[in-house]
């Protein structure tokens, strides 16, 4: 993914900064504790797609 789309995305949630995980392609929102995949280099932010992390691995 490239970088500068990392300076510009937000949670759609809390509008908050975003983590990017490059192993698991995820962008991690620790507020929210939600995962929002990247599939195929593009980040899907929608809510519903996003996975419910649990705290410890935040
Ligand atoms: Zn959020």
């Amino acid at each position: 993914m490239e970088k500068f789309l990392l300076d510009i995305l937000v949670c759609p949630v809390c509008k908050g900064k975003l983590d990017y995980h490059k192993d698991d392609q995820e962008l991690i929102c620790k507020f929210d504790k939600l995962a929002y995949p990247i599939r195929d280099d593009i980040p899907v932010m929608l809510e519903s797609e996003a996975r419910k992390i649990s705290g410890e691995n935040a």
